[in-house]
């Protein structure tokens, strides 16, 4: 199963992996389908969202902040990162996009990003095109 690695460098942040996927896609030989990204954590997540402005992605990680804080959650008792395991909740360990023309189906101003929520850590992202 097609996969790669990479290292946040922050406790928060959005990784851009779009080029990434796009060459894993290129390489699967499927001509129309579908691509699946996913990370196999519980403390980062998926989303498909605009990179061009840098300040969207930190109005993202601050409205996950607004939300859900840091140091009030049970699971804080044991492992303090409550916050980062429901943020990773609400916005889903992976998405599914389209493939045609053996490229992906993406807006003008979508990117595909890895969201660090308890970083920095070694993250796996799985990528399926069927
Ligand atoms: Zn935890």
């Amino acid at each position: 199963m097609p996969e790669f690695q990479l290292r946040t460098h922050t406790k928060r942040e959005m990784v851009d992996i779009t080029d990434r996927v796009s060459e894993l896609v290129g390489r699967s030989g499927i001509d129309e389908g579908i691509c699946h990204v996913y990370v196999p954590h519980a403390t980062a997540a998926i989303v498909i969202n605009e990179n061009a402005d840098p300040n969207l992605c930190t109005d993202i990680l601050e409205a996950l902040d607004r939300q859900v804080p840091d140091g009030v959650w049970r699971h804080d008792r044991i492992d303090s990162n409550g916050a980062a395991h429901i943020q990773a909740a609400i916005l889903g360990p992976g998405e599914t996009m389209p493939v045609a023309a053996e490229r992906l189906v993406l807006g003008t101003w979508q990117a595909i990003m890895l969201v660090e929520l308890d970083g920095p850590r070694d993250r796996r992202v799985v990528v399926t095109v069927i």
